[in-house]
Protein backbone atom coordinates (compact mmCIF):
# COMPACT_ATOMS: atom_id res chain seq x y z
CA UNK A 1 0.00 0.00 0.00
CA UNK A 2 1.16 3.16 -0.75
CA UNK A 3 0.88 6.23 1.80
CA UNK A 4 0.48 9.70 -0.12
CA UNK A 5 1.22 12.55 3.09
CA UNK A 6 -0.05 15.93 2.43
CA UNK A 7 1.20 18.73 4.32
CA UNK A 8 -0.80 21.47 4.88
CA UNK A 9 -4.58 21.54 4.43
CA UNK A 10 -5.38 24.51 2.64
CA UNK A 11 -6.43 25.13 -0.80
CA UNK A 12 -4.52 22.98 -2.66
CA UNK A 13 -3.81 20.39 0.09
CA UNK A 14 -7.49 19.84 1.50
CA UNK A 15 -8.48 19.28 -2.09
CA UNK A 16 -6.33 17.06 -2.80
CA UNK A 17 -6.52 15.13 0.22
CA UNK A 18 -10.51 14.99 -0.13
CA UNK A 19 -10.24 13.54 -4.08
CA UNK A 20 -7.27 10.69 -3.62
CA UNK A 21 -9.61 9.73 -0.17
CA UNK A 22 -13.09 9.60 -1.99
CA UNK A 23 -11.00 7.44 -4.67
CA UNK A 24 -12.60 4.01 -4.79
CA UNK A 25 -10.22 1.14 -4.97
CA UNK A 26 -6.65 1.29 -4.63
CA UNK A 27 -4.44 0.30 -2.30
CA UNK A 28 -3.27 3.64 -1.36
CA UNK A 29 -3.02 5.82 2.49
CA UNK A 30 -3.77 9.39 2.14
CA UNK A 31 -2.16 11.11 5.38
CA UNK A 32 -3.20 15.25 5.74
CA UNK A 33 -1.47 17.25 8.12
CA UNK A 34 -2.27 20.57 8.95
CA UNK A 35 -1.11 22.67 12.56
CA UNK A 36 -4.99 24.00 12.29
CA UNK A 37 -8.01 21.90 13.28
CA UNK A 38 -10.27 23.83 10.38
CA UNK A 39 -9.64 24.61 7.01
CA UNK A 40 -10.88 28.84 6.04
CA UNK A 41 -10.93 29.79 2.45
CA UNK A 42 -7.37 32.57 2.59
CA UNK A 43 -9.20 34.90 -0.22
CA UNK A 44 -11.95 35.89 2.27
CA UNK A 45 -9.63 37.45 5.16
CA UNK A 46 -10.12 40.33 4.12
CA UNK A 47 -13.55 40.36 5.17
CA UNK A 48 -12.60 38.25 8.52
CA UNK A 49 -9.78 41.49 8.97
CA UNK A 50 -12.92 43.91 8.62
CA UNK A 51 -15.81 42.25 10.93
CA UNK A 52 -18.08 41.48 7.82
CA UNK A 53 -18.08 37.77 8.52
CA UNK A 54 -17.56 35.47 11.22
CA UNK A 55 -14.96 33.00 10.11
CA UNK A 56 -16.40 30.14 12.24
CA UNK A 57 -19.56 30.18 10.06
CA UNK A 58 -16.85 29.79 6.94
CA UNK A 59 -14.72 26.42 8.78
CA UNK A 60 -14.74 23.21 7.12
CA UNK A 61 -13.31 20.69 10.61
CA UNK A 62 -10.61 18.54 8.98
CA UNK A 63 -11.41 15.87 11.04
CA UNK A 64 -14.78 15.42 9.70
CA UNK A 65 -13.45 16.06 6.39
CA UNK A 66 -11.26 13.21 6.74
CA UNK A 67 -13.81 10.27 8.35
CA UNK A 68 -16.43 11.41 5.65
CA UNK A 69 -13.89 11.39 2.95
CA UNK A 70 -11.83 8.51 3.58
CA UNK A 71 -8.27 10.04 4.47
CA UNK A 72 -6.45 10.52 7.77
CA UNK A 73 -5.92 14.09 9.48
CA UNK A 74 -2.87 14.83 11.49
CA UNK A 75 -3.30 17.95 13.60
CA UNK A 76 0.03 19.25 13.91
CA UNK A 77 3.38 21.43 12.91
CA UNK A 78 5.48 19.99 10.42
CA UNK A 79 8.83 20.36 11.82
CA UNK A 80 11.31 18.31 9.62
CA UNK A 81 11.48 16.22 7.00
CA UNK A 82 13.97 13.35 6.75
CA UNK A 83 14.12 12.44 3.03
CA UNK A 84 16.33 9.42 3.91
CA UNK A 85 14.21 7.98 6.30
CA UNK A 86 10.89 9.27 3.79
CA UNK A 87 9.62 10.86 7.07
CA UNK A 88 7.76 13.71 8.14
CA UNK A 89 8.71 15.44 11.52
CA UNK A 90 5.52 16.85 13.24
CA UNK A 91 4.89 18.85 16.15
CA UNK A 92 1.18 17.43 17.15
CA UNK A 93 -1.62 19.87 18.21
CA UNK A 94 -4.35 18.26 19.04
CA UNK A 95 -7.01 20.00 20.87
CA UNK A 96 -8.10 16.55 22.67
CA UNK A 97 -4.94 15.05 23.79
CA UNK A 98 -1.81 15.74 24.82
CA UNK A 99 0.54 17.45 22.54
CA UNK A 100 3.71 15.53 21.52
CA UNK A 101 6.11 14.89 18.77
CA UNK A 102 5.59 12.00 15.46
CA UNK A 103 7.26 10.82 12.78
CA UNK A 104 4.91 10.28 10.00
CA UNK A 105 6.18 7.96 7.00
CA UNK A 106 5.45 8.21 3.55
CA UNK A 107 5.86 6.84 0.15
CA UNK A 108 4.93 10.18 -1.94
CA UNK A 109 5.02 13.42 -0.06
CA UNK A 110 3.21 16.94 -0.98
CA UNK A 111 3.99 19.98 0.25
CA UNK A 112 1.31 22.60 0.12
CA UNK A 113 1.75 24.80 3.12
CA UNK A 114 0.98 28.22 1.65
CA UNK A 115 3.10 31.06 2.13
CA UNK A 116 3.35 33.92 4.44
CA UNK A 117 3.64 38.26 3.68
CA UNK A 118 6.84 39.36 1.94
CA UNK A 119 7.97 42.52 3.73
CA UNK A 120 11.31 42.51 1.40
CA UNK A 121 13.27 43.82 3.74
CA UNK A 122 11.86 47.59 3.88
CA UNK A 123 12.82 48.07 8.12
CA UNK A 124 10.43 48.71 10.16
CA UNK A 125 7.47 46.79 8.07
CA UNK A 126 7.73 43.33 9.65
CA UNK A 127 7.78 44.77 13.36
CA UNK A 128 4.90 47.47 12.79
CA UNK A 129 2.88 46.07 10.25
CA UNK A 130 -0.19 44.00 10.32
CA UNK A 131 -0.40 41.25 7.77
CA UNK A 132 -3.09 38.61 6.73
CA UNK A 133 -1.74 35.25 6.37
CA UNK A 134 -4.24 33.52 8.76
CA UNK A 135 -7.70 33.74 10.43
CA UNK A 136 -5.50 34.41 13.89
CA UNK A 137 -4.11 37.41 12.17
CA UNK A 138 -7.31 38.82 10.78
CA UNK A 139 -8.92 38.49 13.92
CA UNK A 140 -6.34 40.25 15.73
CA UNK A 141 -6.46 43.47 13.40
CA UNK A 142 -10.14 43.36 13.75
CA UNK A 143 -9.80 43.94 17.12
CA UNK A 144 -6.82 47.09 16.71
CA UNK A 145 -9.22 48.19 14.09
CA UNK A 146 -12.41 48.20 15.94
CA UNK A 147 -10.62 49.28 19.08
CA UNK A 148 -8.39 52.40 17.05
CA UNK A 149 -12.05 53.26 15.81
CA UNK A 150 -13.62 53.68 19.45
CA UNK A 151 -10.71 55.46 20.74
CA UNK A 152 -10.86 58.25 18.01
CA UNK A 153 -14.66 58.34 18.28
CA UNK A 154 -14.16 59.11 21.99
CA UNK A 155 -11.33 61.36 21.45
CA UNK A 156 -13.05 63.45 18.77
CA UNK A 157 -16.26 63.90 21.03
CA UNK A 158 -13.66 65.73 23.55
CA UNK A 159 -12.46 67.96 20.43
CA UNK A 160 -15.73 68.60 19.66
CA UNK A 161 -16.77 69.51 23.66
CA UNK A 162 -14.06 71.81 23.65
CA UNK A 163 -15.12 73.51 20.48
CA UNK A 164 -11.10 72.32 18.91
CA UNK A 165 -11.71 70.17 15.47
CA UNK A 166 -13.82 70.14 12.11
CA UNK A 167 -15.96 67.61 13.11
CA UNK A 168 -15.57 66.30 9.63
CA UNK A 169 -11.44 66.14 9.45
CA UNK A 170 -9.84 62.58 9.25
CA UNK A 171 -8.95 61.30 13.08
CA UNK A 172 -7.58 57.75 12.18
CA UNK A 173 -5.27 57.14 9.48
CA UNK A 174 -5.25 53.48 7.73
CA UNK A 175 -2.30 53.12 4.87
CA UNK A 176 -2.30 49.32 3.20
CA UNK A 177 0.34 48.52 1.77
CA UNK A 178 0.09 46.80 -1.93
CA UNK A 179 -2.75 47.42 -4.46
CA UNK A 180 -3.60 43.95 -5.69
CA UNK A 181 -7.08 42.70 -4.75
CA UNK A 182 -6.19 42.02 -1.66
CA UNK A 183 -5.26 45.69 -0.70
CA UNK A 184 -8.22 47.23 -2.85
CA UNK A 185 -11.03 44.49 -1.30
CA UNK A 186 -9.87 45.27 2.37
CA UNK A 187 -9.75 49.23 1.86
CA UNK A 188 -13.44 48.69 0.98
CA UNK A 189 -14.61 46.70 2.76
CA UNK A 190 -13.08 48.43 5.76
CA UNK A 191 -14.70 51.74 4.54
CA UNK A 192 -17.94 49.53 4.58
CA UNK A 193 -17.41 48.62 8.40
CA UNK A 194 -16.53 52.59 9.28
CA UNK A 195 -19.61 53.44 7.56
CA UNK A 196 -21.85 50.73 9.73
CA UNK A 197 -20.16 52.03 13.16
CA UNK A 198 -21.37 55.39 11.77
CA UNK A 199 -24.83 54.21 11.24
CA UNK A 200 -25.06 51.95 14.25
CA UNK A 201 -23.77 54.82 16.79
CA UNK A 202 -21.50 52.28 18.18
CA UNK A 203 -18.33 54.73 18.06
CA UNK A 204 -17.88 58.08 18.64
CA UNK A 205 -17.28 58.64 14.99
CA UNK A 206 -20.06 61.32 13.26
CA UNK A 207 -18.78 60.50 9.93
CA UNK A 208 -17.74 57.90 7.81
CA UNK A 209 -14.15 60.25 6.24
CA UNK A 210 -13.01 60.59 9.58
CA UNK A 211 -11.33 57.00 8.70
CA UNK A 212 -8.74 57.92 5.94
CA UNK A 213 -8.05 55.12 4.30
CA UNK A 214 -4.52 55.24 1.85
CA UNK A 215 -3.32 52.76 -0.49
CA UNK A 216 0.12 52.84 -1.51
CA UNK A 217 1.72 51.48 -4.57
CA UNK A 218 4.76 50.85 -5.82
CA UNK A 219 3.87 50.18 -9.57
CA UNK A 220 1.96 53.14 -11.85
CA UNK A 221 -1.24 51.73 -11.63
CA UNK A 222 -3.12 49.02 -9.10
CA UNK A 223 -4.13 45.76 -10.39
CA UNK A 224 -0.82 45.59 -12.28
CA UNK A 225 -1.62 42.24 -13.43
CA UNK A 226 -5.07 43.27 -14.98
CA UNK A 227 -5.91 45.09 -18.51
CA UNK A 228 -5.37 49.03 -17.83
CA UNK A 229 -9.31 49.59 -18.08
CA UNK A 230 -10.18 47.46 -15.24
CA UNK A 231 -7.72 49.03 -13.14
CA UNK A 232 -8.90 52.83 -13.93
CA UNK A 233 -12.57 51.49 -13.16
CA UNK A 234 -11.15 50.11 -9.61
CA UNK A 235 -9.68 53.66 -8.91
CA UNK A 236 -13.15 55.33 -9.66
CA UNK A 237 -15.36 52.73 -7.78
CA UNK A 238 -12.79 53.29 -4.72
CA UNK A 239 -12.47 56.98 -4.95
CA UNK A 240 -16.60 56.68 -5.22
CA UNK A 241 -15.96 54.90 -1.26
CA UNK A 242 -13.87 57.84 -0.40
CA UNK A 243 -10.07 55.80 -0.31
CA UNK A 244 -7.32 57.35 -1.28
CA UNK A 245 -4.99 56.14 -3.90
CA UNK A 246 -0.98 56.61 -4.01
CA UNK A 247 0.73 55.03 -7.20
CA UNK A 248 4.38 54.82 -7.94
CA UNK A 249 5.20 55.45 -4.05
CA UNK A 250 7.46 53.26 -2.24
CA UNK A 251 7.36 52.63 0.89
CA UNK A 252 10.93 53.04 1.95
CA UNK A 253 10.07 52.67 6.19
CA UNK A 254 7.71 51.73 8.57
CA UNK A 255 7.49 52.82 12.27
CA UNK A 256 4.99 52.81 14.74
CA UNK A 257 3.00 55.42 13.65
CA UNK A 258 4.11 56.75 9.75
CA UNK A 259 5.42 55.27 6.63
CA UNK A 260 7.60 56.94 5.22
CA UNK A 261 8.15 56.86 1.26
CA UNK A 262 11.55 56.73 -1.18
CA UNK A 263 10.48 60.32 -2.57
CA UNK A 264 10.60 61.67 1.18
CA UNK A 265 6.78 61.77 2.10
CA UNK A 266 5.16 60.68 5.39
CA UNK A 267 2.00 59.45 5.47
CA UNK A 268 0.67 59.09 9.74
CA UNK A 269 -0.67 55.89 9.99
CA UNK A 270 -2.31 54.40 13.27
CA UNK A 271 -2.47 50.89 11.52
CA UNK A 272 0.14 49.93 8.43
CA UNK A 273 -1.64 46.35 6.78
CA UNK A 274 1.20 45.15 4.58
CA UNK A 275 -0.47 43.42 1.57
CA UNK A 276 2.12 43.56 -1.04
CA UNK A 277 3.13 39.88 -1.95
CA UNK A 278 3.93 36.82 -0.41
CA UNK A 279 7.00 34.21 0.38
CA UNK A 280 7.54 30.84 1.23
CA UNK A 281 7.31 30.27 5.14
CA UNK A 282 10.74 30.18 7.08
CA UNK A 283 10.57 26.16 7.65
CA UNK A 284 13.26 23.92 8.15
CA UNK A 285 11.99 21.45 5.87
CA UNK A 286 13.05 24.20 3.30
CA UNK A 287 16.38 24.21 3.96
CA UNK A 288 16.49 20.61 2.60
CA UNK A 289 15.34 21.45 -0.91
CA UNK A 290 16.40 24.18 -3.26
CA UNK A 291 14.57 27.02 -2.86
CA UNK A 292 13.89 30.69 -5.24
CA UNK A 293 14.77 34.32 -3.77
CA UNK A 294 11.32 34.28 -2.51
CA UNK A 295 12.20 31.11 -0.11
CA UNK A 296 9.37 28.95 -2.80
CA UNK A 297 9.97 25.30 -3.56
CA UNK A 298 11.19 24.85 -7.06
CA UNK A 299 9.64 22.48 -9.16
CA UNK A 300 9.67 20.63 -12.36
CA UNK A 301 6.64 20.65 -14.95
CA UNK A 302 4.79 17.40 -12.85
CA UNK A 303 5.49 19.36 -9.65
CA UNK A 304 8.35 17.35 -8.51
CA UNK A 305 11.06 19.01 -6.47
CA UNK A 306 14.10 19.19 -8.37
CA UNK A 307 16.18 17.55 -5.50
CA UNK A 308 13.55 14.89 -4.90
CA UNK A 309 10.87 13.13 -7.21
CA UNK A 310 9.25 11.15 -4.13
CA UNK A 311 8.32 14.99 -3.01
CA UNK A 312 5.53 17.44 -4.92
CA UNK A 313 5.20 21.07 -3.73
CA UNK A 314 1.99 22.88 -5.27
CA UNK A 315 0.40 26.27 -4.35
CA UNK A 316 1.85 29.18 -2.74
CA UNK A 317 4.73 26.85 -1.45
CA UNK A 318 6.19 26.27 -5.06
CA UNK A 319 7.95 28.20 -7.68
CA UNK A 320 7.44 27.17 -11.21
CA UNK A 321 7.96 29.00 -14.64
CA UNK A 322 5.23 29.54 -17.65
CA UNK A 323 7.13 28.89 -20.25
CA UNK A 324 5.05 30.59 -22.89
CA UNK A 325 4.74 33.70 -20.39
CA UNK A 326 8.06 33.74 -19.10
CA UNK A 327 6.54 34.60 -15.78
CA UNK A 328 6.24 32.29 -12.70
CA UNK A 329 2.51 30.52 -12.06
CA UNK A 330 0.69 33.35 -9.13
CA UNK A 331 0.75 32.74 -5.79
CA UNK A 332 -3.35 32.24 -6.21
CA UNK A 333 -6.52 29.82 -5.23
CA UNK A 334 -7.28 29.26 -8.84
CA UNK A 335 -3.38 28.39 -9.63
CA UNK A 336 -3.32 26.18 -6.54
CA UNK A 337 -6.28 24.26 -7.68
CA UNK A 338 -5.16 23.85 -10.43
CA UNK A 339 -1.88 22.26 -9.36
CA UNK A 340 -4.13 19.84 -6.92
CA UNK A 341 -6.44 18.60 -9.64
CA UNK A 342 -2.96 17.90 -11.88
CA UNK A 343 -1.38 15.95 -9.27
CA UNK A 344 -4.61 13.77 -8.55
CA UNK A 345 -4.07 12.84 -11.95
CA UNK A 346 -0.74 12.41 -11.78
CA UNK A 347 -1.11 10.43 -8.48
CA UNK A 348 -3.88 8.22 -9.37
CA UNK A 349 -3.10 7.82 -13.06
CA UNK A 350 -6.33 8.69 -13.95
CA UNK A 351 -7.06 6.80 -17.33
CA UNK A 352 -6.52 8.84 -20.02
CA UNK A 353 -6.31 11.77 -18.23
CA UNK A 354 -2.70 12.17 -16.68
CA UNK A 355 -0.78 14.71 -18.42
CA UNK A 356 2.53 15.23 -19.34
CA UNK A 357 3.39 18.27 -17.88
CA UNK A 358 1.11 21.04 -15.59
CA UNK A 359 0.19 23.80 -17.56
CA UNK A 360 -1.50 26.97 -15.79
CA UNK A 361 -4.10 28.68 -17.27
CA UNK A 362 -5.40 31.68 -15.77
CA UNK A 363 -9.44 32.38 -16.33
CA UNK A 364 -9.17 35.90 -15.16
CA UNK A 365 -9.73 37.82 -12.13
CA UNK A 366 -12.20 39.16 -10.11
CA UNK A 367 -12.43 41.78 -7.76
CA UNK A 368 -14.84 43.07 -4.85
CA UNK A 369 -15.23 46.62 -4.01
CA UNK A 370 -17.45 46.39 -0.88
CA UNK A 371 -20.52 48.33 -1.79
CA UNK A 372 -19.06 49.49 -5.37
CA UNK A 373 -19.52 46.08 -6.33
CA UNK A 374 -17.38 43.48 -8.25
CA UNK A 375 -15.30 44.01 -11.44
CA UNK A 376 -12.79 41.92 -13.19
CA UNK A 377 -11.91 40.45 -16.85
CA UNK A 378 -12.53 36.95 -17.57
CA UNK A 379 -9.98 35.63 -19.81
CA UNK A 380 -10.64 33.82 -23.25
CA UNK A 381 -14.14 34.07 -22.46
CA UNK A 382 -15.67 34.46 -25.96
CA UNK A 383 -13.01 32.73 -28.25
CA UNK A 384 -9.97 34.13 -27.65
CA UNK A 385 -11.42 37.18 -26.81
CA UNK A 386 -11.52 38.55 -23.05
CA UNK A 387 -14.16 39.83 -21.28
CA UNK A 388 -14.71 42.68 -18.71
CA UNK A 389 -17.40 42.03 -16.42
CA UNK A 390 -18.97 44.23 -13.55
CA UNK A 391 -22.55 44.70 -11.87
CA UNK A 392 -24.66 42.13 -10.63
CA UNK A 393 -23.73 38.99 -13.05
CA UNK A 394 -19.64 39.87 -11.54
CA UNK A 395 -21.01 39.62 -8.36
CA UNK A 396 -22.57 36.47 -8.46
CA UNK A 397 -19.74 34.84 -10.70
CA UNK A 398 -17.09 36.07 -7.48
CA UNK A 399 -19.79 34.50 -4.93
CA UNK A 400 -20.29 31.06 -6.92
CA UNK A 401 -16.39 30.85 -7.07
CA UNK A 402 -16.45 30.37 -3.37
CA UNK A 403 -19.86 28.34 -3.23
CA UNK A 404 -18.42 25.83 -5.84
CA UNK A 405 -15.11 25.41 -3.86
CA UNK A 406 -17.13 24.43 -0.96
CA UNK A 407 -19.79 22.04 -2.95
CA UNK A 408 -16.46 20.12 -4.27
CA UNK A 409 -15.65 19.91 -0.35
CA UNK A 410 -19.15 19.18 1.26
CA UNK A 411 -21.80 18.41 -1.74
CA UNK A 412 -24.09 20.32 -3.38
CA UNK A 413 -27.17 19.71 -0.02
CA UNK A 414 -24.67 20.72 2.40
CA UNK A 415 -23.39 23.43 0.56
CA UNK A 416 -27.08 25.08 0.27
CA UNK A 417 -27.34 24.40 3.83
CA UNK A 418 -25.00 26.84 4.74
CA UNK A 419 -25.66 29.43 2.33
CA UNK A 420 -29.52 29.20 3.61
CA UNK A 421 -27.70 29.67 7.39
CA UNK A 422 -25.39 32.16 6.19
CA UNK A 423 -28.41 34.39 4.54
CA UNK A 424 -30.31 33.77 8.10
CA UNK A 425 -27.78 35.01 10.07
CA UNK A 426 -27.18 38.13 7.93
CA UNK A 427 -30.85 39.07 8.45
CA UNK A 428 -30.66 39.01 12.35
CA UNK A 429 -27.09 39.38 12.97
CA UNK A 430 -25.28 42.99 13.01
CA UNK A 431 -23.96 43.38 9.52
CA UNK A 432 -20.54 43.89 11.36
CA UNK A 433 -18.80 41.67 14.30
CA UNK A 434 -17.95 44.31 16.48
CA UNK A 435 -17.95 42.73 19.55
C1 LIG B 1 -6.50 38.22 2.02
C2 LIG B 1 -6.27 37.30 0.83
C3 LIG B 1 -7.08 37.38 -0.29
C4 LIG B 1 -6.87 36.55 -1.38
N1 LIG B 1 -7.70 36.64 -2.46
C5 LIG B 1 -7.53 35.80 -3.50
C6 LIG B 1 -8.42 35.82 -4.62
O1 LIG B 1 -9.35 36.63 -4.66
N2 LIG B 1 -8.21 34.96 -5.64
C7 LIG B 1 -7.19 34.04 -5.61
O2 LIG B 1 -7.05 33.24 -6.57
N3 LIG B 1 -6.34 33.99 -4.58
C8 LIG B 1 -6.48 34.84 -3.52
N4 LIG B 1 -5.61 34.79 -2.46
C9 LIG B 1 -4.49 33.85 -2.50
C10 LIG B 1 -4.94 32.44 -2.10
O3 LIG B 1 -5.65 32.46 -0.90
C11 LIG B 1 -3.72 31.55 -1.98
O4 LIG B 1 -3.00 31.61 -3.19
C12 LIG B 1 -4.13 30.10 -1.73
O5 LIG B 1 -4.79 30.00 -0.48
C13 LIG B 1 -2.89 29.21 -1.73
O6 LIG B 1 -3.28 27.90 -1.42
P1 LIG B 1 -2.24 26.92 -0.70
O7 LIG B 1 -2.95 25.61 -0.57
O8 LIG B 1 -0.95 26.96 -1.39
O9 LIG B 1 -1.99 27.55 0.73
P2 LIG B 1 -3.02 27.90 1.89
O10 LIG B 1 -4.40 27.93 1.41
O11 LIG B 1 -2.46 29.11 2.54
O12 LIG B 1 -2.87 26.68 2.89
C14 LIG B 1 -1.68 26.39 3.58
C15 LIG B 1 -2.02 25.44 4.71
O13 LIG B 1 -0.82 24.94 5.27
C16 LIG B 1 -0.90 24.94 6.68
N5 LIG B 1 0.45 25.06 7.21
C17 LIG B 1 1.34 26.05 7.00
N6 LIG B 1 2.50 25.78 7.62
C18 LIG B 1 2.34 24.58 8.23
C19 LIG B 1 3.18 23.77 9.04
N7 LIG B 1 4.45 24.09 9.35
N8 LIG B 1 2.69 22.61 9.51
C20 LIG B 1 1.41 22.22 9.22
N9 LIG B 1 0.57 22.96 8.45
C21 LIG B 1 1.04 24.12 7.97
C22 LIG B 1 -1.79 26.14 6.99
O14 LIG B 1 -2.42 25.97 8.27
C23 LIG B 1 -2.80 26.10 5.83
O15 LIG B 1 -3.93 25.35 6.16
C24 LIG B 1 -5.81 35.61 -1.36
C25 LIG B 1 -4.98 35.53 -0.22
C26 LIG B 1 -5.21 36.36 0.86
C27 LIG B 1 -4.31 36.24 2.07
Amino acid sequence: METIVIAGGGVAGLELATRLGRKRGAARRVILIDSAPTHFWKPLLHSVAAGLIDPSHYHIDLARQAIESGFEFVCGEIVGIDRGARTVNVRLRRPLAHDGTASVQYDRLVLSFGSITNFFGVPGAQQHCLSLDSVGQAEAFRQRFLNACAATGGRRETFMDAGLRDPAAPLLDIVIVGAGPTGIELAADLRHTVDTLVRYRLSGLAASRQVRIRILERGPRLLAGLDPSVSALAVRKLEELGVEICTSTAVAEVGADEVRTEDGRVFPAALTVWAAGVRGPDLAITPALSVNRNNQIMVDEQLRTIDDHRIHAMGDCCSLLQPERKRMIPPSAQAARQQSGFLFELLTHAAGKTRPRFRYRDYGTLVTVGRAGTIGILLRAVGRRNLRVRGAIASIMYRMTYERYVMSHVGPLRMLGHMLARWCRSKMLMPVKWH
